[in-house]
């Protein structure tokens, strides 16, 4: 039992201590058995939620419409595990959500709702593996198959679809033949699914290990046509020039190369559409501009900064370009400043110094000056840049 596991085991006896069954079930036991890191412990229980928060004295409701109780156990703040009732979904009739949950007392009802096999075990206290759909074969033989009828699984909720190709480039599973019929015959669902949802699991595709296999799993099934954007050509690119066993270094530099392989598109419009946040849109522009250009410089060192250079230099050496690696050191280390804010004068110093007022020859000025001082033509030194600004007045 990893540690993970023995840690957690007070809290299932306490479950069935007081007669209700308690099993580690999902990601979990799948990870346990693969010999993987852990992260969270997932426990299902056939104690109902109001059941739950009697056992345990301090418990939160994170999710207690669909039967999930988090629960403060140990001495620590730290230690804390979701408890989540078995349940059922019924009727899913967007092919999104499940119109209803269902709490019940059965585990094998709690099974049967779980996307794949290798996902779909519980671990009881003695370590004990309940597999009711051959999960273990599946995982001996690195395969990701559907529980029960492929494309009704699919239909019932299409982002299983992304999750199957998540799971086969973090896993370096293949996906079984029946899974993977279904999920092309399913593909076009997708389109009925949050954009957010489907974000997260491209994103944690393309950081896996085996992000080539989940991406020829993204063509092979044609779902990428049914996801905005996404060229073919892009795909190709990504697995055609840069090397096997290249990982991304973050999400932004995974989507920054996407989209410096796709024809006539607006980065940011395509970002959008993607519904990411703003801030994650401006760091993959930023990488996408600096990744047009042929070398650094101290201007373009400061503007897009040392982590942004480094993560297109990586791109660019992953995809067989010749590349200086010590250039973005260089210049880094011979910038006076690396923000506006470094500079050591300000705007209003001039204003009084100068008696100049606030307005777009100030603008020009200051910027000027931080022109001066980032291509070390102007010491960052206040009375060195007030005489500057003296003679050019
Ligand atoms: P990860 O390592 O990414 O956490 P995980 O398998 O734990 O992988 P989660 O999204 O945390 O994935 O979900 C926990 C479990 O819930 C899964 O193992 C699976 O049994 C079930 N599950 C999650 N999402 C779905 C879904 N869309 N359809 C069916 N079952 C799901
Ligand atoms: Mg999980």
């Amino acid at each position: 039992l990893p540690s993970e596991f023995v840690q957690a085991l007070p809290v299932l006896e306490k479950i069935q201590a007081h007669g209700f069954e308690a099993y580690f079930v999902g990601g979990s036991v799948r990870d346990a058995l693969l010999q993987r890191p852990i992260h969270d412990v997932d426990i299902a229980t056939s104690a109902y939620p109001a059941e739950t928060k009697a056992i345990f004295p301090h418990t939160i409701d994170v999710g207690i419409d669909h039967g999930t109780v988090l629960v403060l156990a140990g001495q620590s703040e730290a230690e804390h595990y979701e408890i989540t009732t078995f349940r059922t979904e019924s009727t899913y009739t967007d092919y999104r959500r499940p119109d209803s949950v269902d709490f019940v007392r059965e585990l094998s009802e709690d099974l049967k709702r779980r996307d794949f096999t290798i996902n779909a075990f519980a671990m009881d206290t003695e370590g004990e593996i309940i597999d009711l759909f051959d999960g273990l074969s599946d995982l001996a033989g690195s395969r990701l198959r559907a529980v029960g009828i492929a494309t009704e699984r699919f239909n019932e909720d299409a982002l299983r679809i992304m999750r199957a190709m998540r799971f086969a480039a973090t896993l370096n599973f293949n996906v079984e033949e029946e899974t993977f019929k279904a999920m092309q015959a399913r593909a076009h669902l997708l389109s009925k699914i949050s954009i957010e949802r489907i974000f997260i699991e491209l994103d944690k595709l393309l950081l896996a290990k085996d992000w080539k296999k989940g991406l020829e799993i993204l063509l092979a099934s044609e779902a990428y046509t049914f996801l905005p954007d996404l060229q073919e050509k892009a795909i190709q690119a990504l697995l055609q020039n840069l090397e096997t066993g290249f990982t991304f270094a973050n999400s932004a530099q995974a989507w920054a190369a996407l989209l410096v392989h796709s024809d006539h598109v607006n980065v940011k419009d395509f970002l959008k559409k993607w519904k990411v946040s703003n801030d994650f849109i401006k760091y993959v522009y930023d990488l996408t501009e600096a990744y047009r250009l042929e070398s650094w410089s101290l201007e373009s060192i400061y503007r897009y900064g040392l982590e942004k250079a480094l993560l297109v230099d990586q791109l660019k050496v992953a995809a067989g370009q010749e590349v200086d690696c010590d250039q973005a050191y260089f210049y880094d280390e011979k910038l006076q400043i690396h923000s506006k804010s470094e500079l050591a004068v300000t705007g209003n110093d001039i204003i009084q110094t100068f008696n100049i007022k606030p307005g777009p020859i100030l603008g020009k000025l200051l910027h000027q000056i931080e022109k001066q001082v980032v291509n070390n033509q102007l010491k960052n030194d206040r009375n060195k840049i007030l005489i500057y600004i003296k003679e050019i007045l």
